[in-house]
């Protein structure tokens, strides 16, 4: 028998769908990457085609395994990650999706979503799903789809159509439609999904007037999942997890308390709560962390809108740095912002203010003000605003995380991980390996597989790259958050 030395990530994110090979040490050896359309009917619509997400994502794989010259037989198991929330729906007989999924930035059922919130049903499903109701989540899609494809409905109850979020796509059609099933992070963001008594929600498939003879089978994130047929070869799928709960396993955060930030477009923080079920009154969401199977624990997640796309916007708008590296030396060139505050709130506020309507600002210019106090500005407002993030975690918890782990493109920022450090009062750890959502895919599969020995090995494989202690003393810390907080108040119309 050959000897099993890789597991495979499948990374199908929002703009492309990438493969990466990992070794028993959990070392990523190389990567491919597919990009795929984007495809926008209408303002606010997001749509991908359901076969180009497939064949995408087959193309990564087949081009890992020739460039990196990995035979079928040599591959332990394959570990699944993917964007979260986005819909799709097609007809179990033919394979044939009923149209475009609907992508989990699609605005379509706004209007929808803003109705129900007043509606009773709004606090059962924050009781019973931990979310707070919005056109993100799949429910709301899936409705649109059967309301508005002509013939869905009838097929729906017909029981000919599937529904899945892209993993169960994935899994159908890697395996050639023998495996109909999710896993539990993917099924908790659907709006659809009890995450008290981990089962589909009777109450509410039948308030969106869903059957449930469409929805996929529900397993742990790592489970045996079927088989993928790779010329003759079958290799088990024994991970699956959506794209943050996957980070959060892939920055090693299995227990209780543990916490992570990935500095990407926006901010994603999430936070191991561990085996209780738990909701927060500022403006978290609670939602099924990533675990093998016979364990179950949560996690609470807020988001940042606005993260490092406030460097893009210092790069391609104010035209006052060409790259977003090049923020960091600009914002080390002054001793502070001299009383610069940016509230990025450029697409309203997220977690803890969820304010849709603000809009951004810039407050304590004075004549003195250049572009490296607004370039500093822009960077703290990151932290800033992660931070009011993790007050929030803090207060549903009573109790304050002991580190933060950070990944995503801005984690590159010495100055702006620093700052985080010295407003959190909290060591800021950047791990060697940068791909954490694969990575959490492939310890979740290999684990499952057997091919890494325990959670504690995993941790034990994990390199931290650099760790940034807290430096600044907390009287200046304290007189940051105030005028910080006054910025806020300047941006949240009352
Ligand atoms: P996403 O997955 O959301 O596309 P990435 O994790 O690739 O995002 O991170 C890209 C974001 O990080 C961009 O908004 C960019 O402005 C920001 N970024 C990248 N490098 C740096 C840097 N050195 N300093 C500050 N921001 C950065």
């Amino acid at each position: 028998m050959t000897e099993k030395k890789y597991i495979v990530a499948l990374d199908q994110g929002t703009t492309s769908s990438r493969a990466l090979l990992f070794d028993k040490t959990l070392k990523p050896l190389g990567i491919k990457q597919q990009e795929f359309s984007q495809i926008y009917p209408s303002a606010g619509w997001v749509e991908h085609n359901p076969m180009e997400i497939f064949s995408s994502q087959n193309a990564a794989l087949w081009e890992l395994l020739s460039k990196y010259d990995v035979k079928p037989t040599e591959i332990a198991a394959i570990g699944i990650t993917n964007q979260r929330e986005t819909t799709i729906v097609w007809n179990r007989h033919t394979g044939k999706p009923v149209c475009n999924a609907v992508v989990w930035q699609c605005r379509r059922t706004s209007d929808y979503c803003e109705k129900l919130k007043k509606e009773e049903i709004a606090d059962y499903i924050r009781e019973n799903t931990g979310l707070i109701v919005d056109a993100y989540f799949s429910a709301t899609k899936i409705k649109w789809i059967l309301d508005n494809i002509p013939g869905a409905r009838e097929a729906a109850k017909n029981g000919d159509l599937l529904f899945g979020t892209v993993d169960t796509w994935l899994l159908w059609k890697f395996t050639e439609g023998k495996v109909h099933a999710t896993d539990v992070t993917n099924a908790s963001r659907t709006m659809l999904y009890n995450i008290k008594t981990l089962t589909w929600d009777k109450k509410l498939l039948e308030f969106f007037d869903i059957p449930e003879s469409m929805l996929p089978e529900v397993k742990a994130s790592g489970d045996y999942y079927g088989e993928i047929n790779l010329s003759g070869c079958c290799v088990p799928v024994t991970g699956i997890a959506g794209d943050q709960q996957a980070s959060l396993f892939g920055q090693g955060c299995f227990y209780k308390g543990n916490l992570k930030n990935t500095y990407g477009t926006g901010c994603f923080l999430l936070a191991n709560i561990g085996n209780e079920f738990r909701l927060s009154e500022d403006g978290l969401i609670t939602t099924v962390a990533a675990n093998l199977k016979g364990k179950t624990d949560y996690a609470l997640e807020g988001s940042v809108f606005t993260g490092g796309a406030v460097i893009q916007w210092l790069r391609d708008e104010l035209k006052i740095i060409d790259t977003a590296a090049e923020s960091e030396e600009m914002a080390l060139s002054v001793d502070s912002t001299h009383g610069v505050y940016i509230v990025p709130a450029f697409t309203g506020l997220g977690a803890p203010h969820w304010d849709m309507y603000a809009r951004g600002t810039i407050t304590g210019i004075t004549r003195g003000t250049n572009r490296k106090h607004i370039i500093r500005a822009a960077l703290e407002s990151i932290a800033f605003q992660s931070k009011e993030v993790i007050d929030a975690m803090t207060r549903t918890l009573g109790t304050s995380p002991s580190s933060l782990k950070v990944d995503g493109g801005a984690c590159a920022n010495n100055f702006l991980m620093q700052f985080q450090a010295d407003i959190i009062q909290k060591e800021v750890l950047r791990p060697a390996v940068k791909e954490t959502t694969a990575l959490g895919a492939a310890a979740l599969a290999g684990l499952t597989a057997g091919f890494y020995k325990s959670q504690e090995q995993v941790l034990e494989l994990q390199i931290i790259e650099k760790k940034f202690c807290p430096e600044m003393p907390e009287s200046n810390v304290k007189e940051l958050c105030i005028a910080w907080q006054k910025a806020i108040e300047k941006t949240i119309e009352k």
